[in-house]
């Protein structure tokens, strides 16, 4: 019996997906994006108390064409959102958002006409993180949760079938 036959269907794209998978989740580089004071906690997170290069997370990165993850951490106010969009658009695929903190999630306590609320009508968001300000533990959390999520994404998936599957799976359940 050959090799083929002994293999299980699909094995070898199967191990391929899992190896990207570990290699993107270990080496995430976040935009350096920081709008009100939950970046301070994101700040300390990156520090030497909380280490978060152990994650591989630490690299942040100046020009959004060099990053993967957008950590928005405060609140989005409308003259902000174009400018969020476009360093988004400008970041190569595959790429993934990380709303933190209660006003980048839903505006929070922010209930007028200058805050958006919550980014996610800006752009896609794969994490949203609550409190005010979130601490660095809550937002390390966080980033192993997408570490989950990056490790299962279909290799080749561009944003828009990655979105579209998650939604299909929210609705199947
Ligand atoms: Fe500031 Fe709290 Fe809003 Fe974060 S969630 S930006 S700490 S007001």
């Amino acid at each position: 019996m050959g090799l083929e036959e002994k293999l299980p269907s699909g094995f070898l794209l199967t191990t391929v997906e899992q190896l990207a998978g570990y290699m993107r989740k270990g080496s995430l580089w976040p935009a350096t994006f920081g709008l009100a004071c939950c970046a301070i906690e994101m700040m300390a997170t990156s520090g030497g108390r909380y280490d978060l290069a152990r994650f591989g997370t630490e690299v942040f990165r100046a020009s959004p064409r060099q990053a993967d993850l957008m950590i928005v951490a405060g609140r989005v106010s409308q003259k902000m959102a174009p400018v969020l969009r476009q360093v988004y658009d400008q970041m190569a695929e595959p790429k993934w958002v990380l709303a933190m903190g209660v006003c980048a999630s839903s505006g929070g306590m922010f209930n007028n006409y200058a805050i958006v609320q919550g980014v996610d009508h800006v752009v896609p968001v794969d994490i949203y993180l609550p409190g005010c300000p979130p601490r660095p533990e809550m937002l390390m959390h966080a980033i192993i949760t997408l570490h989950d999520k990056i490790q299962h994404m279909p290799l080749g998936a561009n944003r828009a079938e990655a979105v579209r599957a998650a939604e299909q799976a929210a609705l199947d359940q």
